[in-house]
């Protein structure tokens, strides 16, 4: 019967891992991966992280299941780190999700029960799993413009003016910061204006945050989700520990509902649950549990702020270098974009052939669509990159 199956669409992401390992070249460079790296091009795991697994191993003293919720006090924890002050009493439920991909389809499950004909819009880019995630049962995916690949920066007239035109039946994704591939995010501001227009509108605001942290600073990243959670009614807001706690393969990610009164918030919480349950019954327990030991402990907490703080920084300062190389190699301020995007990606506005030619050329691994990987990048190869892209780009 499997000879009937259609031949999946290879993951553009996953796909070029490929070619990078088995390319002989010494200074071949991966900005292609959305992992974070050292300046030694690892992935290590967080002191925070090590110290905390350490103390779940010393104290866990049963393996039983932890419930459909999963970790009420991780719950807990991961509602303090997203929502700070501002989660409305009574009003937000969270359950713990495997990943942040877990958690958008667990929402994603949630709105085809509530609005089985709902259309569900994406920004122009947005990361290419959102697609899969998002779709079940009837739901409709559209796009509302985001990207504006002549500035390499949020086209935010564009954006408003489609948000506008959407109502209750619509249901919008926004990337609560380091927007994924772009870069390019929403200022305050601009937040504040998103939130009044979901107000006006009724459109249901769908947070997906995956980066928190790795932008400006913990509180500074969560200022869109926190702005809306106390100016909107409801929203769903999917989340990942994956980057800012280093946890990748653990799959860690929490399911919020926000509820307009404390009985609809109630109602859906027995739904997500539901929904849970019928998905993958209960989540992995142990990076949950590392997570919730970190965020308990207030030293361990103080020493995963700091490594977070030194990952956030790494990136802004390679990003102020990449700028500047640009600028001393004769790219003029066409690469400015690249110092103001936040996150680990940042979408650089050229062509396929061009992205190819890196990669034939230069030993340089980006994605198609020309994203690339900050973190990927080390000081001692930043100009060598910089020439490169300007060779590719002017020659
Ligand atoms: N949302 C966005 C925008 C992402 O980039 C990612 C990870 N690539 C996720 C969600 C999901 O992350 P995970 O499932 O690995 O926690």
């Amino acid at each position: 019967m499997f000879e009937t199956l259609p031949h999946p669409k290879p993951d553009a992401i996953l796909a070029q891992m490929a070619p990078f390992k088995v390319d002989t070249r010494p200074d071949k460079m991966n900005l292609g991966v959305g992992v974070y790296m050292n300046d030694k091009g690892e992935t290590i795991i967080l002191d925070s992280v090590k110290e905390a697994e350490r103390r779940l191993l010393e104290q866990e003293t049963t393996k039983t299941y932890v419930g459909l919720a999963g970790d009420v006090a991780y719950n807990e924890a991961m509602k303090e780190i997203v929502f700070g002050d501002a989660a409305p009493a009574g009003r937000v439920y969270g359950l713990q999700a495997p990943g942040g991909s877990g958690s958008l389809r667990v929402l994603a499950e949630l709105m085809a029960r509530m609005r089985p004909n709902a259309k569900v819009w994406v920004s122009t880019p947005t990361w290419p799993n959102h697609y899969a995630l998002l779709k079940t049962g009837n739901i409709e995916i559209a796009e509302y413009p985001y990207f504006d690949p002549e500035t390499c920066s949020v086209d935010f007239d564009a954006m408003t003016a489609k948000l506008r035109t959407l109502g209750s039946d619509d249901v919008v994704i926004l990337h609560g910061c380091c927007h994924n591939p772009t870069g390019a995010n929403l200022s305050p501001a601009q937040w504040d204006e998103v939130a009044e227009i979901a107000v006006e509108t009724g459109f249901l605001p769908f947070f997906d945050i995956a980066y928190q942290g790795f932008g400006d600073g913990l509180e500074e990243d969560a200022y869109g989700v926190r702005k809306f959670a106390s100016t909107v009614k409801e929203m769903l807001v999917a989340v990942s520990c994956s980057k800012n706690f280093g946890i990748y393969r653990d799959r860690v990610g929490c399911a919020f509902v926000m509820g307009g009164t404390e009985e609809t918030a109630t109602l859906a919480n027995e739904n997500i649950q539901n929904i849970a349950r019928g998905m993958y019954s209960m989540p992995p327990d142990h990076g949950a549990s590392v997570v919730r030991i970190i965020w308990q402990d207030p030293e361990l907490r103080q020493q995963w702020m700091d490594e977070l703080k030194t990952m956030c920084t790494r990136m802004t300062s390679l990003r102020n270098l990449l700028a500047e190389s640009f600028r001393k190699q004769g790219g003029g301020d066409r690469f400015d974009f690249v110092a103001v995007h936040r996150g680990m990606f940042s979408l650089l506005g050229l062509t396929p052939e061009q992205v190819d030619k890196l990669r034939q050329d230069h030993a340089i691994y980006m994605i198609g669509d020309s994203r690339v990987n900050i973190a990927g990048m080390q000081e001692q190869n930043i100009d060598r990159f910089v020439a490169a892209v300007l060779e590719v780009t002017q020659g």
